[in-house]
């Protein structure tokens, strides 16, 4: 195993060595710090604009989430907080405000939005080279046609992505050739993680709600990939032994007990049946822990990348 890239993989009680999506992420958040100083020297400050219509309480945490996460890195950070109410004209002169201002090189207009407005028209009048959320047709085409240096990528995505080359990486294998099942489709997750591995050269199927026989498509999966939002839809006994299983599906369901406030509580679960899947598994991410944290370094990343491609400037890889 190469111990370089060893650091993320834990191993565990249950068999499968554990993907740290943690550790993987406070990794890339130090080099994001690091990178950050360098620009700083050539005078380029990353700035990254969040937009939050509504307060719907799930988006105000990712907001600041997100926010702080920028402050941190010594990013130029802003929030425009609109009420529920705002016309999506007005939603579109500040994305138009935005798009002509030098000194955001990100953008990201936090969804849901209100039903009122049209999505799709908001996400195209971002300009897309400052498109941190990759979901602008044209960032998506460039991707398609695997023009991944002029692309920018969805942010879960791209953190799954570099959980799974640093897992192979320090299983001494190569994704190339390599039979991947991703289970789930949206333009979020499922199509945008296909298109990646496939750039890796691996034999990529995606798998959705209408897939017959699903086990059986996960059981040829040395790499299995899990974005449905179903609480341990995958059994133990879809994973091919020594899998490599990546678990994107963030679920809330019913805990023990009841919490401070007398409510009963709950807890967070993946797609995945982690018990059952880390017995025949070579390698897992855990949830909470595993792609999550990668999200929101991934976001960074990408307005720093922004940064560096509207200067000139040579940008790092992640
Ligand atoms: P989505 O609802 O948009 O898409 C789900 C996909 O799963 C669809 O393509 C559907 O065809 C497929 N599907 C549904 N039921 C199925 C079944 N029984 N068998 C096979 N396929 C089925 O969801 P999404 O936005 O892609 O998110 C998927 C999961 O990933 C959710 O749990 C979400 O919370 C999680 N997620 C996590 C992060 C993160 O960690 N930061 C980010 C985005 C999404």
């Amino acid at each position: 195993m190469n111990q370089a890239a060893n650091s993320i993989l834990k191993p565990s009680a249950a068999g499968a060595l554990i993907i740290d999506g943690k550790a993987a992420s406070e990794a890339l958040l130090a080099r994001l710090a690091e990178e950050t100083r360098r620009l700083g020297a050539a005078g380029v400050k990353p700035g990254l604009s969040v937009v939050l219509v509504g307060d719907d309480p799930a988006s105000q945490v990712y907001v600041r989430a997100k926010g702080k996460a920028a402050r941190e890195l010594g990013f130029r950070s802003e929030q425009h907080d609109l009420v529920a109410a705002t016309s999506e004209e007005d939603l579109l002169a500040l994305v138009q405000r935005l798009n002509a201002d030098p000194g955001v090189h990100g953008i990201l207009v936090q969804l849901p939005l209100p039903k009122h407005i049209q999505s799709a028209r908001i996400l195209e009048a971002i300009a897309p080279e400052k498109d941190v959320d990759g979901f602008h047709p044209i960032n998506v085409g460039l991707a398609a046609i695997g023009e991944m240096k002029r692309a920018l990528i969805p942010c879960t995505p791209a953190g799954a992505m570099i959980l799974i080359q640093k897992t192979f990486a320090a299983l001494g294998e190569n994704l190339a050739g390599k039979e991947a099942v991703v289970i789930g489709r949206s333009n979020i997750v499922g199509k945008p993680v296909a298109r990646l591995l496939l750039a890796a050269n691996s034999t990529v199927t995606v798998a959705h709600s209408r897939t017959r026989d699903l086990s059986a498509v996960a059981q040829r999966a040395d790499l299995l990939i899990a974005a449905v939002g179903q609480p341990e839809l995958v059994r133990g006994d879809w994973i091919k032994p020594g899998a490599v299983v990546i678990d994107v599906g963030v679920n809330r369901v019913p805990g023990e007990g009841l919490n401070d406030r007398g409510q009963p509580k709950t807890r967070l679960v993946g797609d995945v049946a982690f018990a059952e899947a880390s017995a025949r598994a070579a390698a897992i991410t855990p949830v909470p822990g595993g792609v999550g944290p990668m999200t929101i370094a991934m976001l960074m990343a990408n307005t720093l990348v922004a940064a560096c491609r509207w200067r000139g400037l040579e940008e790092p890889k992640f």
